[in-house]
């Protein structure tokens, strides 16, 4: 594989596509880059595919394409389905292709949920170099993670769906029914920016530092940082997402989560305690599309 390929990489979100091309995940910042609104299918495919055209009229011929996309989306490969949006909320995006308009740039693409991407990002240049299981979740319009085990992402007959766990409720919040259409008071439900904004009338970064939602919500986030200790031994659980721009929510995540697991496991001993264990995402919000360059490659190389 030659370090001059030329790699597209995508971070489909709910909310914006950001649509990239380079020479590698690790050749920061990339030379192409544009965001796109996320609004039709038609309209947002149609801009990406005109980016990437670009791309090639001036740069030369893709080699490969990276799609870490927001889900729940078909990430098996041999499906006839693969890289389509499954059931949303998002109107008008449930069963769409996010690699079909791809298929025009005669290239590899490879897929897969925005937050195993975003794993694979920091275990391979992020909070997470050196270790081999690590989890991304990421807080923000919704609650989603991914993990990454060796080189290789979680995934079974669909992905991971850590946001939909059900939490033990904080008695302070026995009052708040929780926002998910599906469970109500399903973590997301519970803690996501929107479940925030619900209950307070203001974001998580507006909440002043002696208001109970830091320690509530920190509560919820960790416990679901136990279980992932608990379920998958991920020496590293990097959080991202808007709501984590709170200065003060990792620190209750992480008492939380060792009031959780009441010295079961031995973090301080085997991981260096929690504030190694839980952590920021080290590449901040570029974590996504720096997985997607990552997803392009270890595509190339496959195919090689
Ligand atoms: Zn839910």
């Amino acid at each position: 594989m030659s370090a001059r390929r030329l790699l597209g990489a995508i971070e489909a979100g709910g909310t914006k596509f950001v649509c990239a091309a380079g020479y590698g995940a690790e050749r920061a910042p990339e030379p192409y880059r544009r965001v796109i609104a996320t609004v039709t299918p038609q309209t947002t495919l149609a801009a990406v595919q005109a980016f990437f055209a670009d791309i090639e009229r001036e740069a030369g011929p893709l080699a490969a394409i990276g799609v870490a996309a927001f889900g729940p989306v078909d990430v098996h490969r041999g499906s006839a389905t693969w890289g389509s949006v499954l059931n949303t909320p998002k109107a008008g995006w449930s069963g769409v292709s996010l690699v079909e308009p791809l298929a025009r740039f005669n290239c590899p693409v490879a897929l897969d949920t925005d937050v195993n991407a975003a794993a694979r990002a920091e275990v391979s240049l992020g909070a997470g170099r050196g270790v081999r299981t690590l989890a991304y979740v990421t807080v923000g319009t919704g609650i989603g993670g991914g993990a990454v085990i060796g080189a290789t992402s979680v995934s079974g007959f669909l992905h991971p769906e850590m946001g939909h766990i059900r939490v033990r409720r904080d008695p302070r919040d026995e009052g708040f029914a929780g926002i998910c259409p599906f469970h109500g008071d399903c973590l997301e439900g519970l803690a996501s920016g929107p479940a925030v904004l619900a209950r307070w009338s203001q974001p998580m970064s507006a909440l002043p530092p002696q208001h109970p939602g830091h320690e509530i919500i920190g509560g919820y986030l960790g416990q679901l940082a136990a279980a992932i200790a608990l379920m998958l031994s991920s020496e590293r659980i990097v959080f991202g997402g808007g709501v984590m721009s709170n200065p003060h929510l990792l620190a209750h995540i992480r008492a939380a989560a060792r009031r959780e697991l009441g010295g079961y496991l031995p973090i301080d001993e085997r991981v260096g305690g929690f504030d190694r264990l839980i952590t920021r995402a080290d590449l901040g919000d570029r974590a996504g599309i720096v997985g997607a360059f990552l997803l392009a490659e270890a595509r190339l190389a496959a195919e090689a």
